[in-house]
């Protein structure tokens, strides 16, 4: 096996993480200064190990984007949602789990490393997710834990709420759960899966807040659940996992989510204008409801066009796809000069 292993090598232009270009706002820093300030005197002290102002917070905030009507006990949050992810296969993660690939790749990883069988479904030869396929792949094998990644990385596109719910239709003839990880989900004009839990619920939902609140480096993730998905949880975690730091800045976050979600739209706007950018350069784009772009049409092999790109001081990603890269929607300086780097290379 090998270990997940973006570079994270000095560029001019970082664009391989799907974070997002825009840091905090000098008013959001403050606040969140001053919300750690009001707690470091208490350090000596355990945090909540329930988190509940924070898993509050976040379940207002799904409920005022989906209509939803969650309390803190569907919420469970974490250092990432790749925490989630792997406290998802500690409590649940006996027998198979299976995902629609290319997608994640830390599905799998955390998966083999959880002593669970990865098995990697198939989608259609353009990336699109097929319902009919997945539908037999579950029927076949019948998973503890099938994944469903919407918009999906590294191809970006999003899956039609129906086809999620047709697939939990099949996941629950057998017992199993449907994980959704919406990680992108604020970049998509897609609705979220949160609103079948309630009919659904072997549904689980993984939101983080790394992307569309530009908190990758503070690692808050979470997920969105019917309640005894949020009791196996606390059954797996590690006592007082969530820093009483994490908890406190997490919460000024969310209540900046209106002036955050703002630089989620100008992301939306500036994806756009760089699918377009690419294509007048002749290249291919997989459609894409997130912050990045799957590209293909050039001549060279991915790892050759990867390496020019970055002694032009421009770092994407190679997602080992046979002759497309991925770019992650950066700020306006940061596109430009990708943009240049890569039209001299074509
Ligand atoms: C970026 C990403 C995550 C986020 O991981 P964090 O641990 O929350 O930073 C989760 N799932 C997918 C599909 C991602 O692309």
């Amino acid at each position: 096996m090998s270990a997940y292993g973006a570079p994270q090598v000095p560029a001019e232009a970082v664009l391989n993480t799907n974070e997002n270009p825009y840091p905090p706002s000098p008013e959001l820093q403050a606040q969140i200064t001053q919300a750690i300030s009001q707690i470091v005197g208490t350090l000596n002290r355990y945090p909540d190990r329930d988190a509940v102002i924070l898993r509050s917070a976040l379940a207002s905030y799904i409920n005022e984007r989906s209509q939803t009507n969650f309390g803190s006990e569907n919420i469970w949050a974490a250092n990432g949602s790749n925490e989630i992810i792997q406290s998802l296969f500690l409590a649940c993660g006996s027998g198979v789990a299976l995902g629609f690939t290319p997608s994640y790749s830390m599905h799998a990883l955390i998966s083999n490393v959880a002593g669970t069988t990865w098995i990697n479904g198939e989608r259609n030869s353009n990336f699109t997710f097929n319902s009919e396929i997945a539908v037999e792949q579950v029927e076949k094998l019948k998973p503890t834990l099938t994944f469903i990644t919407t918009p999906n990385n590294p191809t970006g596109d999003a899956v039609p709420l129906a086809e999620i719910e047709t697939l939990a239709r099949a996941v629950a003839m057998h017992g199993g759960l449907l994980i959704v990880d919406e990680a992108y989900a604020e970049f998509s004009p897609e609705e979220s899966a949160v609103s079948l839990i309630q009919a659904f619920p072997h549904i689980v939902v993984i939101r983080t807040m790394s992307k569309a609140f530009a908190f990758a480096g503070a690692r808050v993730g979470y997920l969105v659940a019917d309640l005894h998905i949020v009791n196996a949880m606390m059954l797996v975690r590690l006592p007082y996992h969530l820093s009483a730091i994490t908890q406190a800045a997490a919460k000024v976050a969310l209540d900046f989510r209106t002036e955050l979600l703002g630089n989620v739209s100008q992301l939306v706007a500036a994806r756009q204008e760089l699918v377009k950018a690419l294509n007048d350069l002749g290249l291919t784009t997989v459609p894409s409801a997130a912050n990045f772009i799957l590209f293909t049409g050039f001549k060279a092999t991915s790892p050759q066009l990867w390496a020019a790109l970055l002694e032009k001081g421009v770092l994407i990603r190679d997602v080992g796809l046979s002759s497309y890269l991925r770019v992650t929607v950066g700020n306006e300086a940061e596109n430009k000069v990708f943009l240049e780097a890569l039209t001299e290379l074509l």
